[in-house]
């Protein structure tokens, strides 16, 4: 026998998430039925709203409301350094640590050939927006170490190269508390790469 269609319904669009496999979709639609009426109305509203009131930024590509994000509409934040992340849930993990102030740009999607995105239709026009528009000093680069971000990593600091600016990719290694002996043999060679003189 089957759960009722609402309950059935509900676990065939819990399992369309990502990680999320059968058994976990049953918890989460039976949890569900457990939710109080505002929490409820709270979802109701969210799906409702989350295709047609989120946008991108039009300065960086990062989500929002309204036409500029709340980091571009900051005007306290640092101008000369801009961080090239490639989702915007990387801007929200960097301003959860407080560590950067400076402004960002997702970029729309790595170069990757195979995947119909190569580096002839790869878009630098945002970038070089802000690096104007801010007199940007340091573009900080924060993709990740695939073969698609390597890529686009050395493309957008070739792209850049004419313009007087210091080019930076955050530094890539050993995991805080990880033994050496169980890290792979790729971020061991980062590591070494990254190494950081301390004397
Ligand atoms: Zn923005």
């Amino acid at each position: 026998m089957k759960y009722p269609e609402t309950i059935q319904n509900l676990i065939e669009c819990f399992k369309k998430f990502p990680t999320i496999g059968e058994k976990s979709a049953e918890r989460l639609a039976l949890a569900t039925l457990n939710l109080n009426d505002e929490v409820i109305n709270l979802l109701r509203e969210s799906l409702e709203n989350i295709k047609t009131k989120i946008k991108r930024c039009s300065i960086c590509n990062n989500y929002t409301e309204n036409d500029i994000c709340e980091i571009c509409n900051d005007k306290n934040r640092n101008k000369n350094i801009l961080c090239i992340v490639e989702n915007p849930k990387d801007i929200i993990q960097i301003e959860k640590n407080r560590i950067y102030d400076g402004y960002y740009y997702v970029l729309p999607n790595l170069i990757s050939p195979s995947n119909g995105y190569d580096p002839s239709s790869f878009d630098i026009e945002g970038i070089n927006n802000i690096i104007m528009g801010n007199n940007v000093k340091e573009v900080i680069i924060a993709i990740k170490p695939t073969v698609e971000g390597e890529t686009t990593a050395l493309y957008i600091s070739k792209l850049l190269k004419k313009n007087d600016l210091v080019i930076s990719r955050i530094a890539l290694g050993i995991p805080i508390g990880a033994e050496i002996d169980y890290v792979d043999s790729l971020t061991l060679e980062m590591a070494m790469e990254n190494r950081k003189i301390i004397n």
